[in-house]
């Protein structure tokens, strides 16, 4: 018999999982996919550890209309059950994007600490109830079963209170209203990453880029977080796909008064009708804006790759200088022209383009005389949420 570990990452309406064989205490890829478009119209798919896709299911034709998470993951559960007899599932592990000022470090979830991570809430509207749902969910279906919630913020509870504290008076702090940081699962597995990929740089000050639909960035000195873009919320920082990024908070204000927004029209516009998507008109997809010719599209692109420029300026003065950039996720480890973009313009900072290196799809995409390297290593959000959901429910 094998043990399994599943892993959650939660979105509004997919839920996309990992499953692990757990052989000696290390971790082993064995399957990914996504129950996706619960609400409209649910597929479930899975591919193997070498990404060949082995099912592509119609969930509409077994049931139609919308299904629950609770359904899907009795789907999912069945599947897994009836795929591998030699395979046990021993626990089950959750990316939760906000786990505020009490969650640190994984924790084995019980009602209280569901609870406690419903209580955030109000610091993630969009996010946190898709990460509290198939924890529930699972907790009903398998309650025998120990759950694992792992947090987006925890990486960055290394900050320094300099980094941390926004200038605002105590009363208002006190409303928790602090910089938190986001996609730290991602930069906890590419600081784990980094001795193997650039040895002893690993150590010094190293620039990720997290560049996916969601998008940040994180200045590591000794491989812990030191500085962040994104801050009380996962709204701020880089320009991402529909997200805006930063925002003058005067233009908040003035939009709530003189625009006839309410706050909840106005979370609508900034989350999901800004960024990419707001500016090109077009898509908050990279890809769809790279190949477009139309001006508009152009000047997200331009736009989205200035923000990033004027962030890695920001985040190497923050920590004293860069030893090396390190882009990553979707747009990150494909999105050649957005890198090249970027390199070009921080050339003055001691980085030279490869870019043979860069078109090629090289780890290392500056050219060996570069003072500064840059390299794309591919993240693996799952890897580290099972590796915590082995080490504290097995
Ligand atoms: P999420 O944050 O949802 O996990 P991803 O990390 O998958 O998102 O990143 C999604 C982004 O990556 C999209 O903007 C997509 O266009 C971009 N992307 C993926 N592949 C490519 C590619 N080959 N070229 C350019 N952009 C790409």
């Amino acid at each position: 018999m094998t043990d399994g570990v599943l892993t959650f990452n939660a979105g509004s309406s997919s839920l996309k999982f990992a499953l692990f064989a757990c052989r000696s205490g290390v971790i082993e890829p064995l399957f990914r996919g996504q129950l996706e478009d619960l609400d409209e119209d649910p597929r479930f798919l899975v591919a193997d550890a070498t990404g060949r896709r082995i099912v592509d299911q119609d969930l509409g034709q077994l049931r139609p209309g919308a299904w629950t998470h609770s359904e899907a993951l009795a789907h999912l559960l069945h599947w897994i059950d009836a795929h591998d007899d030699d395979l046990v599932l021993r626990a089950i592990g959750h990316r939760v994007v906000h786990g505020g000022e009490p969650f640190v470090a994984p924790v084995i979830v019980d009602e209280a600490v569901v609870d406690a991570i419903e209580a955030l809430t109000v610091l993630a509207p969009l996010h946190q109830p898709a990460s509290i749902a198939p924890i529930r969910a699972l907790a009903a279906l398998r309650p025998a079963l120990p759950q694992v919630a792992c947090f987006d913020t925890a990486f960055h509870a290394t900050l320094d209170p300099v980094e941390r504290t926004f200038a605002i008076g105590a009363d208002l702090r006190a409303h928790g209203v602090r910089r938190f940081g986001f996609h730290g699962l991602s930069y906890e597995y590419i600081a784990s990453e980094l001795p193997a990929r650039i040895g002893a740089l690993a150590e010094g000050r190293v620039l990720v880029a997290h560049l996916g639909n969601g998008a940040s960035m994180c200045a590591m000195h000794g491989r812990r977080s030191r500085a962040t873009t994104m801050g009380f919320t996962a709204l701020d920082g880089l320009m991402m796909g529909t997200r805006c990024g930063a925002l003058d908070p005067g233009a908040v204000l003035h939009l709530l008064r003189h625009a006839g927004l309410d706050a909840a029209t106005l979370e609508r516009k900034l989350y999901r009708e800004a960024g990419l998507l707001g500016v090109s008109g077009l898509s908050h997809d990279m890809r769809t804006l790279l190949a477009s010719s139309a001006p508009a599209a152009a000047l997200a692109v331009d736009i989205y790759c200035h923000r990033i420029v004027r962030e890695v300026g920001s985040l190497a003065a923050a920590i004293g200088g860069i030893d090396a950039l390190v882009f990553t996720a979707g747009i990150g480890e494909n999105a050649a022209p957005v890198r090249a973009r970027v390199v070009d313009a921080i050339g003055w900072m001691g980085l030279q383009l490869d870019a043979r290196a860069n078109e090629s799809g090289a780890s290392c995409i500056t050219t060996t005389d570069s003072r500064v390297p840059a390299f794309v290593i591919p993240t693996n959000e799952e890897a580290v949420v099972a590796r915590h959901t082995l080490a504290l429910a097995l």
